[in-house]
């Protein structure tokens, strides 16, 4: 069977297609471009804006394949699926499966058997209270790069309730993994060459803190991750700053290889809108975290999320959020307009901004994150680092040959080096050249490791 997977949204869909992608090759399935497929998978998001007609104009380009194969099929999975539900199988009739996070687990097994004809439409969207551990496939496919760098879920789902937030609806309640599972999965990574791992969940700092918890803390899961053996760069994501524990603060300042960059999203600088979202942190409190990672790693890189226009935000709240995105100075930022999503509590509050302010304060927010962006990229104009590549760079002068890197920090470095085999998944000494918008451009100045 040829296979083609489209993904939307967040790291943690990409990591399950990424999966889905294993799971699917080795029962000898194989990828293919659009067109060639025999069955099409969308992952779908429903964190913003309006997923669901994203979703189905992408059914409706499938359905066109559907006049070349009638066996062709599609299954829809992640959080649109989990919404919409069998809906789908009354409104694009070659729709045989739909599947939420937590039925991922059973969706290979689910398209084998449609494939095969046994079953002619399948719905996994029960929730899980316990994480439910997937099938490993020994070989890691040949079909995704090797970039040497892994993902690894620690836990699935959110019991936050942000009072803007669709998460808790759609991939459920938080459920963590067993950490003796988890050290083993990185540990067997490792082995097989992997030598960056990012740890994902929606909110790190609460591992361990549901049914499946058995006493280990994130903290302590950071330490036992860090010290394997061969493992260069440790990362997580994502971190709700209520939830962060000293002993993470301190691991940046203990841990070599836990990478020098965090992702703490502050959402809004007001404290009465934080309030409002239901994040249970002050402005006050979240300066003391960064206060504190700055302490104990200098040199650590912050990034966040911020969301403009939530309902009752004044424009004396919004200079709050400039206000702390100067003070605390972040790389980089994500920002969105908020949105209203279905069943939230933020749906009901009022007033709402409108669209044209929205709009107006997302501008005045970029502008000041890209100059501080620049800022924060020119101080780093000749010093050393290592960049780790990832692949050939989009930028390419057509003389000379540049490979994309990233920092320990995660910032992108492009370095111009011959176009040679085996450069992907090793480290290059480098010096920074210059600072671009969004990257840097540093020159080869160590052997290749
Ligand atoms: N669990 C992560 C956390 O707590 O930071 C992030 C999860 S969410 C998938 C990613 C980001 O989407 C959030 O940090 C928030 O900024 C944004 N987001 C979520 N719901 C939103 C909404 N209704 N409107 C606009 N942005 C939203
Ligand atoms: Fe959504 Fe808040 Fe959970 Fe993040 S912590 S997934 S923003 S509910």
């Amino acid at each position: 069977m040829k296979f083609h997977i489209t993904t939307f949204g967040c790291q943690m869909n990409v990591h399950d297609s990424d999966w889905l992608t294993r799971a699917l090759e080795s029962r000898g399935w194989e990828q293919a471009d659009e067109g060639e497929a025999q069955v099409y998978v969308l992952n779908t998001c429903s964190v913003r804006d309006k997923p669901e007609q994203k979703v189905y104009s992408e059914l409706g380009r499938i359905a066109a394949h559907l006049k070349r194969d009638e066996n062709v099929f599609a299954a829809v999975g992640g959080c649109v699926a989990q919404q919409v539900g069998r809906g789908f199988f009354e409104r694009f009739p070659f729709v045989k499966l739909v599947f939420g996070s937590d039925g991922i687990a059973g969706a290979p097994n689910a398209l084998e058997c449609i494939a095969e004809g046994g079953d002619d439409r399948v719905a996994l969207l029960d929730f899980v209270s316990i994480y439910e551990e997937r099938e490993t496939s020994e070989e890691r496919t040949v079909s995704l790069p090797d970039t040497r760098q892994a993902f690894v879920n620690i836990m699935q789902g959110c019991d936050n309730f942000c009072s803007y937030c669709i998460v808790p609806y759609t991939r459920g309640r938080q459920k963590s993994r067993l950490p003796d599972v988890v050290v083993e999965e990185c540990r067997a990574l490792v082995e097989s060459g992997i030598r960056e791992i990012t740890l994902l969940g929606q909110n790190v700092n609460s591992f361990g803190q549901d049914k499946g918890g058995v006493g280990v803390s994130f903290a302590d899961l950071l330490y036992r991750v860090a010290e394997i053996d061969g493992l260069h760069r440790l990362r997580f994501t994502t971190s709700h700053p209520k939830d962060i524990a000293p002993e993470v603060i301190r691991a940046f300042g203990e841990l070599e290889n836990l990478c020098p960059s965090l992702h703490l999203p502050l959402q809004s600088g007001s404290d009465a809108v934080l309030k409002a979202m239901r994040r249970k942190y002050t402005q006050e409190r979240y300066l003391s975290i960064v206060e504190g990672l700055k302490e104990a790693r200098p040199d650590i890189a912050l990034t966040t999320d911020l969301i403009v226009g939530f309902p009752g935000e004044t424009e004396a709240d919004f200079q709050e959020t400039l206000n702390m995105v100067e003070r605390v100075g972040y790389e980089s930022s994500f920002s969105f307009k908020y949105s209203d999503r279905p069943g939230v509590a933020a749906v009901n509050m009022e007033p709402k901004v409108s669209p044209e302010e929205a709009s107006e304060r997302l501008m005045r927010l970029q502008t000041l994150q890209n100059n501080i962006t620049k800022k924060c990229l020119e101080n780093l104009v000749g010093l050393e680092t290592v960049a780790f590549i990832e692949g050939l760079s989009r930028k390419q002068n057509g003389e000379e040959t540049f490979w994309k890197g990233r920092d320990p920090a995660g910032r992108i470095v492009n370095v111009a080096m011959p176009e040679s085999d085996g450069l992907i998944g090793m480290m290059v000494p480098v010096r920074i050249l210059e600072a671009k918008k969004h990257s840097l451009m540093g020159e080869r100045i160590g052997i290749p490791w």
